[in-house]
C-alpha cells in the first residue's frame, strides 16, 4: 500500500518553496529518474493545466524536475540528477519555477472568469464543457452555439465585461467542501463526484463556485492583460480563445 502524496498546491497556489521528505526514487521507463515525496508543491499535469518545473535539493544532491505526473494518488517528479542522489527519508528543499506557475494560475483563473462573463452578457444557457489553459493554447469550450451574426458583438461584450471585473477586482475563494455543500454552492457540477472525499471548489466572482483542482490567482485584478482572441461557434459547440498581453 503506497502513501498518497500530500498536495500542498491545493491549499496555496503561491507556495513556491517548501521542504519535504523523500519517499522513494526509481528509474522512469524513458531513462530519467522519478522522485516521490511525502508532500509536494509541484502541480502535476491535469485539468487542462501544465505541470510545474523546478528543483528538489539536499545538501548532497540536486535534482531538476522536468515533468510532473499524478499516478494512483502519488505525484511523480520526473527529471535528472545534476549532482548526487537521494534516498528514502532524505530531507529536501523544493523550489518551483515561479513565473511559470504564476502564468499557469492566470491562464487557469481566466478560464473561470470567462465563464462569469458569459453569464453576464446573456449566454448563461451555454454549458461550460472543457478548458485548455496552456501558454500556447488557451481556450474554454461550451455546449451550445452563439448565432453567427452575434459572434462579433459577443466577443466585444465578453471582453468589456472581463475588463470591468478585472478593474473592480474580486478575492478568489477556494474551499474544501462536502458533496452536499458543493451541490448547493456550485453553478456547474461534473456528472460524477466522489462521495467519500472533500471536493475543492473555486469562485472567481460573485460566490459562484465550481469544482476545480488547479492553481489560481489571489485576486481577479491580477488578470490584467487578458484578451479574447477568438469566439468560434459551430457543430453545437462554442470555443473562446484567449491570451495574456
Ligand atoms: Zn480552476
Amino acid at each position: 500500500m503506497t502513501e498518497n502524496t500530500e498536495l500542498l498546491y491545493m491549499l496555496d497556489s503561491y507556495l513556491f518553496a517548501e521542504n519535504a521528505k523523500v519517499v522513494s526514487t526509481s528509474e522512469h521507463e524513458d531513462g530519467r529518474q522519478i522522485v516521490i515525496l511525502n508532500r509536494t508543491i509541484f502541480y502535476p499535469q491535469g485539468g487542462g493545466q501544465r505541470f510545474d518545473t523546478g528543483t528538489i535539493s539536499s545538501a548532497a544532491a540536486n535534482f531538476t524536475v522536468e515533468e510532473v505526473r499524478f499516478v494512483d494518488g502519488q505525484v511523480l517528479h520526473i527529471g535528472k540528477f545534476d549532482k548526487g542522489t537521494l534516498s528514502p527519508g532524505d530531507e529536501v528543499a523544493l523550489q518551483i519555477d515561479q513565473s511559470r506557475r504564476i502564468l499557469h494560475s492566470k491562464l487557469q483563473s481566466a478560464g473561470h472568469l470567462i465563464d462569469m462573463a458569459m453569464r453576464h452578457v446573456g449566454y448563461e444557457s451555454l454549458v461550460p464543457a472543457k478548458g485548455a489553459h496552456y501558454p500556447e493554447w488557451s481556450e474554454v469550450e461550451y455546449e451550445g452555439v452563439i448565432p453567427p451574426e452575434e459572434i462579433e458583438s459577443a466577443a466585444q461584450k465578453i471582453q468589456a465585461d472581463l475588463n470591468k471585473m478585472i478593474d473592480q477586482g474580486y478575492q478568489v475563494k477556494i474551499e474544501m467542501s462536502s458533496k452536499e455543500e458543493a451541490e448547493i454552492k456550485c453553478y456547474i457540477l461534473p456528472p460524477h463526484m466522489p462521495d467519500n472525499k472533500p471536493i475543492r471548489i473555486v469562485a472567481v466572482w460573485d460566490d459562484l463556485y465550481m469544482p476545480c483542482g488547479g492553481t489560481h490567482v489571489r485576486n481577479v485584478t491580477e488578470l490584467k492583460g487578458l484578451k479574447i482572441t477568438r469566439v468560434k461557434s459551430k457543430k453545437g459547440m462554442t470555443k473562446i480563445s484567449y491570451v495574456f498581453e
